[in-house]
């Protein structure tokens, strides 16, 4: 089989999803405006392409996961979508 390329691969849980899409990016403690961050984590050869997560993938691909963070400038921190669902709730 051809390793061909790179694949990249986010999954949201809706709550993540929701926040997202309508939630405030803002610090929980300092209320600035944060920043949306972007890294990717190899994950290894796997199957890539059209239809990978339902095996029936073509040929193998670096495997990469999306970690999104939002950065404060103020604070110097970093919060995962999820951390910041959670600070929300309590
Ligand atoms: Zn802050």
């Amino acid at each position: 089989m051809n390793k061909n390329g790179k694949q990249y691969t986010k999954t949201y849980t809706p709550q993540e999803l929701k926040y997202k899409l309508f939630g405030k990016k803002v610090c929980p403690i300092c209320l600035e405006k944060m920043v949306l961050m972007k890294e990717s984590e190899y994950k290894g050869v796997g199957r890539g392409g059209m239809g990978a997560s339902y095996g029936f993938a073509k040929y193998n691909a670096d495997l990469y996961e999306i970690r999104e963070t939002y950065y404060c400038k103020k604070c110097d921190k970093n919060y995962t979508i999820s951390e910041l669902i959670k600070i929300k709730e309590k």
